[in-house]
C-alpha cells in the first residue's frame, strides 16, 4: 500500500492580489481579475539543465496563483496552477533532451485548474520559486540535488481536500441489482484525459479517440433505453479512483471503460474486451495495467489509505456475485462485435487487474477498442462508419446481456 508524505513543505506562490490559492476553491469572486486564461509563452520558456543544477523557466501572458511540490516513487515535481492554457504546446519541445528532468507533461487537471509533472532522475529540491509580474510574467523554479533521506524531509503531497476529490469509495455492497424493471444504468469511462494523452501514435491520440467514441455509444445506447453516464465529457484529467467513484454514486448497473492504447510488443490488433482477473495475464497486458496505474500516479496525488478489514471482507463478498456477470458481460460483448464482422483480437477476453475494474459489486469491463499501434486498427479508429458499427454492437451486446442478467437475478431471488 503506498503511504502519502505527510505535507511538510508545500510553497505557496501567489500573484497578484495576495489571496491563496487554496481560498479560491469555488473560482467565483476573487479570481475575476485574473479569470482570463493564462497562455504558455514558449518563447520566453526555458529548462535549463547544468552541472547538477536545474532550471524550469515558464513564460506566462499574465501572472497566475501556482503552487509546486515535490512528490516520491517515482520523484517527481509537481506544479499546480490557476489554469494556464498549454494547448499546442507540445512539452517534448519545452524538455529537450532528457537530464535531471526525464520526462515532462502539462494538461488541464480539473476545469480551472492545470499541471504541470516533471519526472525528475534523482531526488531533488526546490531551491527557490519566484514569479515575475509586470510585462512579461514568468515563474522561475530551481531544482538542486539532494540526498534520498534529505528529500523525504522536504516533500509532500498537497492538501487533496483542495481539489474535493471524493474520498475512497463506500464498500458496503447497497446497490440493487438489475433486474429489467427500470432503465439499465451504465456508465461510459472514456480513459486518459487531460494532463494524461494516453497513447499517442501516427498524430492520434487516445484520450481524444476515446472521449469521441464514448460521446457516440452514449447517443446510440440512449436511443435504446439505455440510461448513460460519463465519468468525463471533456478533456479533463480523472483519477482512476474517481472514475470507480462516479459508477458508484450513479448506481451503475454496468461499468465500461474505453481505451485505444499503443502495445510496443509484438503485433496487437483489433477489439479486446478485459475483466478483472490476471489468468495467464500476457507480458503485453501487464505493461497496460502498470502503464495506466503509472499514468494516474504521475498526473494525480496518491489517495490511498491504508485498508481496513471489514472493508476487506465486504470487498470479497460482493466480488464474488459480481465477478461471474463481469465475465459474462465480456463474453456477450465479444460475441456481438464478432457477430457485426468487426475485427477482434486473437485473444478477444482477457483478464487483466486494470484499477478501474475493481468495483466490488459493479459488473465492469474495459474494451480497448483497437491499438493505437497498428496501423489498420487506426484507419479503423478513424472511420466513422465503422466507429457506428462498433458502437451499435456493443449497445446490442448491452442490451442482450442486460436481459439475461435480469433473467438470472430474477431466479437467485427465488
Ligand atoms: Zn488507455
Amino acid at each position: 500500500m503506498r503511504q502519502i508524505l505527510t505535507l511538510l513543505a508545500t510553497l505557496m506562490v501567489v500573484a497578484g492580489s495576495g489571496q491563496a490559492m487554496a481560498q479560491d476553491q469555488s473560482g467565483a469572486g476573487a479570481r475575476d481579475a485574473l479569470s482570463a486564461l493564462a497562455q504558455l509563452d514558449l518563447k520566453r520558456s526555458a529548462i535549463v539543465q547544468s552541472g547538477g543544477q536545474t532550471d524550469i523557466k515558464l513564460g506566462l501572458s499574465q501572472p497566475v496563483p501556482y503552487r509546486a511540490y515535490l512528490l516520491a516513487d517515482p520523484y517527481r515535481l509537481v506544479v499546480d496552477f490557476r489554469e494556464v492554457n498549454f494547448d499546442g504546446h507540445d512539452p517534448k519541445i519545452l524538455l529537450g533532451v532528457p537530464g535531471a528532468i526525464t520526462a515532462l507533461r502539462w494538461g488541464r487537471f480539473r476545469p480551472g485548474w492545470s499541471r504541470l509533472v516533471a519526472e525528475l532522475a534523482r531526488p531533488m529540491t526546490l531551491a527557490s520559486a519566484e514569479e515575475t509580474t509586470g510585462d512579461t510574467p514568468q515563474i522561475n523554479l530551481a531544482l538542486r540535488p539532494v540526498s534520498p533521506s534529505s528529500f523525504k524531509a522536504h516533500s509532500g503531497a498537497a492538501d487533496s481536500a483542495m481539489w474535493g476529490l471524493p474520498q475512497p469509495a463506500e464498500v458496503a455492497p447497497t446497490h440493487r441489482r438489475q433486474d429489467g424493471t427500470r432503465p439499465l444504468r451504465v456508465v461510459l469511462d472514456p480513459g486518459h484525459g487531460g494532463i494524461d494523452p494516453g497513447a499517442e501514435d501516427g498524430g492520434m491520440h487516445e484520450a481524444d479517440i476515446v472521449l469521441q467514441f464514448a460521446r457516440l455509444l452514449r447517443d446510440r445506447m440512449r436511443r435504446a433505453g439505455i440510461e448513460v453516464v460519463m465519468t468525463r465529457n471533456q478533456d479533463v484529467f480523472v483519477p482512476l479512483e474517481t472514475r470507480v467513484t462516479v459508477a458508484r454514486a450513479a448506481g451503475a448497473d454496468l461499468f465500461i471503460s474505453l481505451h485505444a492504447d499503443s502495445i510496443t510488443q509484438g503485433v496487437a490488433t483489433g477489439a479486446t474486451i478485459y475483466r478483472l482477473g490476471n489468468d495467464a495475464e500476457s507480458e503485453a497486458t501487464r505493461k497496460l495495467v502498470t502503464r495506466h496505474d503509472r499514468d494516474d500516479i504521475l498526473a494525480g496525488v496518491d489517495l490511498h489509505g491504508q485498508g481496513d478489514e471489514v472493508a476487506d471482507i465486504l470487498i470479497q463478498m460482493a466480488r464474488r456475485e459480481t465477478q461471474p456477470r463481469s465475465v459474462r458481460v465480456a463474453q456477450v460483448l465479444a460475441g456481438a462485435i464478432k457477430t457485426a464482422g468487426l475485427r477482434m483480437h486473437k485473444h478477444p477476453v482477457q483478464g487483466a487487474n486494470f484499477s478501474v475494474l475493481k468495483s466490488p459489486d459493479i459488473p465492469s469491463v474495459l474494451i480497448e477498442l483497437g491499438f493505437l499501434s497498428s496501423p489498420a486498427d487506426r484507419k479503423r479508429l478513424n472511420d466513422p462508419d465503422w466507429r457506428a458499427r462498433m458502437a451499435d454492437a456493443i449497445t446490442q451486446g448491452v442490451l442482450t446481456w442486460a436481459q439475461s442478467d435480469a433473467a438470472e437475478a430474477k431466479l437467485l431471488r427465488q
